[in-house]
């Protein structure tokens, strides 16, 4: 089975037919999703839904949402963390991270949300889900401070050697839509290159579109939306397989085994 460890199945983009989305995942083989938090505010929303559809979630502040986030809220996380911590259900401290990447956010903040949220799953015993733009060294330094036990780096976009440290702290690499441009040449190389047990994958719907579903700008401002959704995933994963030379067949068995690696309470 597909296992997407990334969707944002809760974003407003999927009011109005969430459950034709869920239905086409099914269809399209996307057996389990993870849902991760964003901010405290969505920590309700990701439980229930993970629930009623059979999928998972995890729960965390997203370094975009630490501008907007209360300082009590590291309390409330570690609170609800507490509550639902023998919930098969949860299945890691998420989406955490550092952005260096978008302007004007408060550097020390971020840090200090990253630090005390590793520390959170380190003592609760739950893998991460990592967030990190132009910040993946800055990341490793506080991996190699927290020993948390393992997990994924999402998105993925750093250099083989960067890569090496995530796999060396116990962390999978989270590969999408990314991978599905030409020009993505970087991206294609690690995914090519990469030990195939250090790959997991996502869509991290309705973020980052692959080349099919993309538009361009002057088609966004005429109204066109790229929306991607779960059950892009196995033509993704069609990408994988041929930039390593694999059947689909033996890609999905691969990333299927790294996922619950990464993840050990996926169902
Ligand atoms: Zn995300």
């Amino acid at each position: 089975m597909w296992i997407d460890t990334h969707c944002h199945l809760d974003a407003g983009e999927f009011s109005a037919d969430r459950v034709a989305v869920v239905a086409r995942a099914r269809q399209a083989g996307v057996g389990q999703i993870v849902l991760p938090a964003v901010d405290v505010g969505n920590f309700e929303t990701v439980r229930t839904l993970a629930h009623e559809h059979g999928y998972c979630y995890a729960l965390g502040i997203h370094p975009l949402a630490v501008g907007g986030a209360a300082e009590d809220d590291l309390e409330r996380l570690r609170e609800a963390l507490g509550d639902h911590h023998a919930d098969p259900r949860l299945v890691a401290v998420g989406e955490i991270g550092l952005d260096r990447f978008v302007p004007g956010l408060d550097t020390e903040r971020l840090e200090r949300f990253c630090t005390t949220q590793l520390q959170m799953a380190r003592d609760f015993g739950l893998p991460v889900i990592l967030h990190s733009r132009r910040a993946v060294d800055e990341l490793a330094k506080l991996l190699r401070r927290i020993e948390v036990p393992g997990g994924i780096a999402h998105a993925f976009n750093g250099s083989r050697q960067q890569a090496d440290v995530f796999l060396e702290r116990g962390c999978k690499l989270g590969f999408g839509g990314a991978m599905t441009f030409d020009r993505a040449l970087r991206i294609r190389a690690l995914a090519q290159d990469l030990p195939l047990d250090a790959i997991v994958l996502e869509t991290d719907a309705p973020d980052i579109p692959p080349h099919w579903l993309y538009r361009t700008a002057d088609e966004r401002a005429a109204g066109q939306i790229a929306r991607n959704e779960p059950a892009e995933l196995p033509r993704i994963a069609q990408t994988l397989a041929e930039l390593r030379g694999l059947s689909v067949a033996a890609l999905e068995a691969a990333v299927e085994a790294n996922s619950r690696a990464a993840l050990p309470k996926l169902p």
